[in-house]
């Protein structure tokens, strides 16, 4: 492709689809790469009620699917393709993709993050046939069934919640004996009725035949164990950063986070980092949004320099 774009954002979750909504609007011309749908983890999210503007909440791919809209309304280009290799060194940074090679004068990282896997044996082989990391992407199929949510932060919590709504009875297995999610989500949990805690406890084996039939978890105090038949497990332990693309490239925390300030500038001129995957104190929809509408100004001045 002959166009330099001014700027191309790597990923079109909340904060790169405000980054494009930001650099279009002023006046950039924007690219955007999007391997899957729009909206990135936030896209797989049923309800979100902490971003403002939505007083009965809204679901996340609406959401989404608005950011999206919002930002090509000024005509920032969204292109379905994958990464797979940059080089972001030079003045023209050029993004090899799935499709084809784009070039821009400045990159915005904003690739976010995906679930961290609990590392169990045979967690891998029963994806799909029991076990889930995503409760609105898989929950239906659990309908009038018995599941685990595994987790004590705000994944966790939305999760049981959403599925306490679709299935017989929902078992939340956290390590400690206080949530990480805000307290009045634990209330909300207590009022659904078939929810049972299953507090300092840690998952130690998954039980299958064809698929997943329960699991095995242990209370750390004391080291009783116990087998609780399920039909589904929904992991929900945290993340991991997509960051593997940039390694060796931009500089990385120890858990390969992106390290960037508050002005999103990573150690590479002309290199912003917005969302997730930025190393910072809280990733919420309204920050990678926050980091987005930062990072395109950040890329507006460097283009002006
Ligand atoms: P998180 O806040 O990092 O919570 C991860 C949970 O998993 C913690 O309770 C943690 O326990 C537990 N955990 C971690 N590793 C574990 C392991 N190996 N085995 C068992 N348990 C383990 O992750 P998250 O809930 O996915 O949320 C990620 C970010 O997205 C957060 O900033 C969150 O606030 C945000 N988020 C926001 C919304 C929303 O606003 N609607 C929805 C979802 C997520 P400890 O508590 O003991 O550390």
């Amino acid at each position: 492709m002959d166009e330099i774009f001014d700027l191309m954002i790597i990923g079109g979750g909340p904060a790169g689809y405000t980054a494009a909504l930001y650099g279009a609007r002023a006046g950039l011309s924007v690219g955007l790469l999007e391997k899957l749908a729009p909206g990135g983890q936030m896209g797989t999210t049923d309800m979100v009620d902490n971003y403002p503007g939505f007083p009965e909440g809204v679901n996340g791919f609406e959401l989404a699917m608005k950011m999206k809209a919002g930002a090509e309304r000024f005509g920032a280009k969204t292109i379905s393709a994958e990464a797979i290799a940059l080089e972001l060194s030079g003045d023209i940074k050029t993004l090899k993709t799935s499709r084809e090679t784009y070039t821009a004068r400045t990159v915005i990282l904003a690739t976010g993050a995906q679930p961290r896997e609990l590392g169990l044996p045979g967690e891998r082989e029963l994806r799909g046939r029991g076990i889930s990391y995503c409760a609105t992407c898989d929950g239906m199929f659990y309908r009038g069934k018995t599941v685990a949510v595994v987790g004590g932060g705000n994944t966790a919590v939305a999760d049981a919640l959403y599925l306490s709504r679709i299935c017989e009875k929902v078992y939340l297995i956290h390590r400690r004996d206080k949530l990480r999610a805000p307290q009045v989500q634990q209330q909300n949990l207590e009022k659904a009725g078939n929810v049972e805690f299953i507090w300092d406890s840690t998952v130690k084996e998954l039980l299958s035949e064809q698929r997943l039939s329960g699991l095995i978890a242990e209370n750390k105090h004391t080291l009783e164990r116990r087998e609780l038949r399920c039909d589904g497990v929904f992991v929900a332990v945290g993340q991991v950063p997509e960051t593997g693309l940039f390694k060796g490239q931009v500089e990385l925390d120890g858990s390969g986070y992106v390290v960037a300030g508050e002005d999103c500038r990573t150690s590479i001129p002309g290199v912003f980092a917005a969302g997730d995957l930025r190393a910072k104190p809280l990733r919420q929809i309204v920050t990678a949004a926050s980091d987005g509408a930062v990072a395109a100004t950040a890329a507006q001045e460097f283009l002006d320099m």
